[in-house]
């Protein structure tokens, strides 16, 4: 199949990749000119596991291109994907769809023959009949569909999860565009289940599934704060639950919130579709508040460590809002720096893989440091912030005798607190 695809960020692109091995020719269309350069000379502009290979191989043979032209890549597609930002409004916070709306206006004159317009994009619940509107507005004779086709990968796991998703949901009022789809998805025949609904329960499905993630660290986080007052141990709580198959083990990993360009925006999306539904969603809007409250807390709980030390140098190990990947997009390590800054701390960071991105938003405020042992040194506290493996091999004997002070605050529980503790740290994980 010819596929055209809107958009070549963490969605479009690995989307773009997976579709041309699996032997559809794929064009990309993005409109910052510069990503686009860079991807026509082999490069990447993002960081994900195992696409650099797919990638070059894929332009190679001729299946995957890129363009800045809206029309090279709608033109005769069988089908357009549609992965612009829905990023939250300035204001309201509910999800905005400038993007959406002008990428529809944008294809429209392009369709010729019968076209499937599949939205990848996490939309608010009714863009199908605004984007089916938006192009009838602007081609009268245009012949198309308008699908929801939410997008359920993780950052860091892109390439994997393309090739191995949970689930497939097609949200589609027409029978043809679902035989264009199940012909699309063919490979994935008897591996993985394909579920069709109406394109409203489609668009409700990706946002009630990312609150419902959103929640359940929410609440592993306050599971883990009783923990620290009354002598329990998070990580033996969360095994114990996790082995429950109708609770499952993910998810369940306390820490500093949740952060990324997902779950923050669209549970805010999810808030305030359900006010102007008239539906408060208790859980949801408290899984917010308290969401951002968490990272205040720990910036606090780091800067108390040291409030004897004048001008304390913190040593932050983890940037990205999360392992796997360069995003720092509503990285929780973004905002407990920048908390820790308002209070004049001196900041040494390292990110095996987000050091660009976290520049890019904190600047000359921190230093950066090459690798994790030059962090720590001279430091009076060391806070880990993203979970990492490679922090996990740090050698804290040579830790200790880098640091100025021994205190460790492991956000991410992944030192060994007992060896942390006969080494002389004063080791603080979450909830333990
Ligand atoms: P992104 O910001 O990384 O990429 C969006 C790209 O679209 C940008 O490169 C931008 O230049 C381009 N673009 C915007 N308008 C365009 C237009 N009119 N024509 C051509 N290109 C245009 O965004 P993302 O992280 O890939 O997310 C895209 C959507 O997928 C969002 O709705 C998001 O919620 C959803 N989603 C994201 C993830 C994730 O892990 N990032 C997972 C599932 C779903």
């Amino acid at each position: 199949m010819k596929i055209g695809i809107i958009g070549t960020g963490y969605v479009g692109l690995p989307t773009g990749v997976g579709l041309a091995e699996l032997g559809n020719t794929v064009i990309c269309v993005d409109k910052i000119k510069e990503k686009v350069d860079m991807l026509k000379n082999g490069e990447l502009p993002i960081y994900e596991d195992g696409m650099t290979e797919l990638f070059q191989k894929n332009i190679a043979n001729g299946r995957l291109s890129f363009t800045t032209s809206m029309k090279k890549a709608v033109e005769g597609a069988d089908v357009v994907l549609i992965a612009v930002g829905t990023p939250p409004h300035p204001v309201t916070k509910e999800a905005d769809m400038k993007y959406i709306h002008a990428a529809a206006t944008e294809l429209a004159e392009y369709l010729t023959d019968y076209t499937v317009i599949a939205t990848k994009s996490t939309v608010p619940v009714g863009t199908g009949d605004d984007i089916e509107q938006l192009i009838s507005i602007r081609n009268k004779t245009a012949r198309f569909d308008v699908i929801s086709l939410p997008e359920f990968l993780r950052e860091g796991y892109a390439i994997h999860d393309f090739f191995n998703p949970d689930r497939i949901v097609v949200g589609s009022n027409s029978e043809k565009a679902s035989q264009v789809i199940k012909e699309l998805y063919k490979p994935f025949e008897g591996k993985t289940e394909m579920l069709f609904m109406k394109r409203r329960s489609a668009e409700t499905v990706k946002y009630a599934s990312n609150a419902f993630l959103a929640m359940k660290i929410h609440y592993i986080n306050e599971m883990a704060n009783f923990c620290e007052k009354t002598g329990a141990d998070i990580r033996d709580v969360a095994k114990g639950m996790g082995l429950d198959s109708r609770i499952g083990a993910k998810f369940l990993n306390p820490g500093p919130g949740y952060g990324g360009s997902c779950f923050p925006k669209d549970t805010m999306a999810m808030a305030y579709m359900g006010r102007k539904n008239d539906v408060y969603l208790s859980l949801i809007e408290t899984t917010i508040q308290k969401n951002a409250e968490r990272k205040k807390e720990i910036a606090n709980r780091v800067l108390k460590k040291v409030e004897e030390v004048e001008n304390p140098k913190i040593a932050v190990l983890g940037l990205a809002f999360k392992d796997g990947t360069d995003d720092c997009r509503e990285s929780p390590a973004m905002e407990i720096v920048s908390a820790m800054l308002e209070q004049d701390a001196h900041i040494m960071a390292y990110d095996p893989k987000a050091m660009k991105n976290a520049a890019l938003l904190l600047g000359d405020k921190i230093s950066y440091a090459d690798d994790m042992y030059q962090a720590v040194k001279d430091a009076d506290i060391l806070v880990i912030l993203t979970e990492w493996k490679e922090f996990k091999t740090l050698d804290l004997e040579t830790v200790g005798d880098l640091m100025k002070g021994k205190r460790i605050i492991d956000c991410r529980n992944l030192l060994d607190k007992e060896k942390a503790i006969s080494l002389g740290f004063d080791y603080q994980g979450i909830g333990q």
